[in-house]
């Protein structure tokens, strides 16, 4: 949240290269980018810097992208949103997590696996004393995943309590959490601050892009409002990357070879009644070619199945998604929606840079398609170019953000390649070394004989802190051998007294939070 706080109004005086920033595209890319470098650069204050947005009336916003990562509390902040109206007008709930169903293994007659990733980490009362090697040495005892012996969160989430107290300040909680939102809604709260801001909002469709001698924008050509001009120019045109791509030639690079979903399928599903209780974590369900997502929201459920084209059809992915639903699905439009995992190198190309999906998209599995559009939004504002010269930091912002890409991609497929599921070729692809990025290969085989340590993570250009990585690797029953190792950790008694603490601890946090969706009404019903 402090990284994400910066106030860059300073920099009008040193600034003179730069007076227009124009955004093309009002989904939540375009929307974020805009409020983030509103309220950072402070254009409302009568600042020489100007922020238009300029959206399609009849191109739409994707729309979808329920799910988010606690960095969103930082982002929503900066902007300067208070947390009750974002809750209220983005129809949001909290999500302290995601529990993963059957990836580990296909359910059969003798029972099923899940596991999960909390938001929180793991307890750190005890500051120098760190919990995953005495876990693995069995002092949690035996049968005790490492998520839920280290962090009271999934004890907490699994009684629809909330990770905070309606008296905690705007976007602190007592445990780490993000959100669950409607898409749609969120988008146009946004639009609705952004102008409060003072950005400049246009109706018009991008006709054009027309170049200059050295290859850069000079303006674009819209059909309603002629051509507009600026100095440095946002491409949040969505998966159409109509300035990057198409205007300005920059190459997707496709990841599809190590992340094989391409597809996805999403039901808008109904409560059974309007004061059901509200999960406070996302829950993904493994299947024949790919996974499910739940999202519960305010009024209703968002479900959807996300699966590989490769491994199995449109009708079979329909069936496998209504069959996970039930019957509460009967009669509801199912929407289709397409996408190839991968990203642009070069996503800042002289006077252009590309925010959301326009950049690049890994897949829904953990939600960092905002999360990316965050950490662009903040370093387009910290390395907005002061001299005009654009081509260092296009090099710095395209080398920070690739490596944050290829962290990602190496992260979500560690919780496919861990999979002990025979039953599909998409398993069985998804398990076979060819598919594992060298790097990925390299850490998996470190870790067979030590845990994933802070050193082994670069932590400006990681969107998933270690605890993430750990919390993955031991859901999936990585097989880290520590025994011979065993006289490294003298502390054994230590972390057997704080996993018992923290087992004795958990029932009490769990009364002391409020009930999931009475505190989600609570905010809404707040002025
Ligand atoms: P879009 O929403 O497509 O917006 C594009 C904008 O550009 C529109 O306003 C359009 O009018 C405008 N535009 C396009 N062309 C022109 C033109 N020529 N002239 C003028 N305007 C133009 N992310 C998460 O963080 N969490 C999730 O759980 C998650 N789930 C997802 C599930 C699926 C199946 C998919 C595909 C994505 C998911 N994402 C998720 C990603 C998330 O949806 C996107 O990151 C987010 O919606 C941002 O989209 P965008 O703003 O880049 O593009």
């Amino acid at each position: 949240a402090k990284m994400m706080g910066i106030r860059l109004g300073y920099l009008e005086a040193a600034m003179p290269a730069l007076h227009k920033i124009l955004i093309v595209g009002g989904g939540t890319a375009g929307w974020l980018t805009a409020n983030y470098l509103a309220r950072t650069l402070q254009i409302a204050s009568g600042r020489s810097l100007s922020v238009e947005l300029v959206e399609s009336s009849d191109i739409g916003i994707l729309g979808v992208g329920e799910g988010t990562f606690p960095s969103i509390r930082g982002t929503l902040s900066a902007i300067g949103l208070d947390e009750a109206r974002f809750v209220r007008e983005a129809n949001a709930t909290f999500k302290q997590g995601i529990r993963f169903d059957h990836w580990l293994k296909a359910p059969d007659g003798t029972g099923s696996h899940h596991y999960f990733h909390p938001f929180s980490l793991p307890s750190q009362r005890e500051r120098d004393l760190e919990l995953l090697p005495y876990w693995l040495l069995g002092a949690a005892g035996d049968g005790v995943a490492f998520a839920e012996a280290a962090t009271m969160q999934k004890h907490v989430a699994d009684r629809s309590r909330a990770p905070k107290r309606a008296t905690d300040a705007d976007y602190q909680g007592r445990l780490n959490y993000a959100y669950h939102f409607d898409a749609a809604r969120f988008a146009a709260l946004l639009a609705r601050h952004g102008r409060d801001l003072g950005v400049q909002h246009r109706i018009a469709t991008v006709d054009e892009v027309e170049l200059d001698e050295h290859g850069a924008i000079a303006c674009v050509r819209t059909r309603e409002a002629g051509a507009l001009t600026a100095d440095l120019y946002v491409d949040c045109t969505g998966f159409r990357a109509a300035l990057i791509g198409g205007a300005l030639g920059s190459k997707f690079r496709s990841a599809k070879d190590v992340l094989f979903v391409d597809r996805a399928l999403a039901i808008q599903v109904p409560y059974a009644s309007a004061d059901a209780p509200i999960p406070s974590y996302t829950i993904s369900t493994a299947h024949e070619a790919g996974w499910t997502w739940d999202i519960g929201l305010q009024a209703r459920r968002g479900v959807g199945y996300v699966y590989s084209s490769a491994h199995t059809d449109d009708a079979r992915a329909e069936q496998v998604l209504r069959s996970h639903i039930g019957a509460t699905a009967d009669g509801l439009a199912a929407r289709q929606l397409r996408f190839e995992a991968g990203h642009r190198p070069e996503q800042w190309l002289r006077n252009c840079v590309a925010v959301g999906l326009s950049a690049g998209f890994v897949e829904p599995l953990e939600s960092t398609g905002i999360g990316l559009i965050e950490m662009a939004a903040y370093l387009i504002a910290h390395l907005l170019p002061l001299d005009g010269d654009m081509t260092r930091v296009a090099r710095h912002f395209n080398t920070l953000m690739t490596r944050r890409y290829e962290r990602i991609f190496d992260f979500i497929k560690m919780h496919y390649c861990l999979s002990r599921r025979t039953d599909s070729a998409f398993w069985a692809d998804n398990a076979d070394p060819r598919s594992i990025p060298d790097a990925l290969r390299d850490q998996l085989a470190m870790w067979r004989s030590r845990p994933p340590h802070r050193l082994d993570f670069v932590t400006d250009v990681e969107m998933f802190l270690p605890a993430s990585w750990q919390f993955i690797l031991y859901g999936m029953e990585y097989p880290t051998d520590l025994q011979p190792a065993y006289a490294l950790y003298p502390h054994y008694e230590r972390a057997r007294a704080e996993f018992a603490m923290i087992r004795s601890l958990a029932p009490r946090a769990a009364a002391d939070l409020p009930d999931h969706r009475a505190l989600v009404e609570h905010l809404c019903a707040r002025d």
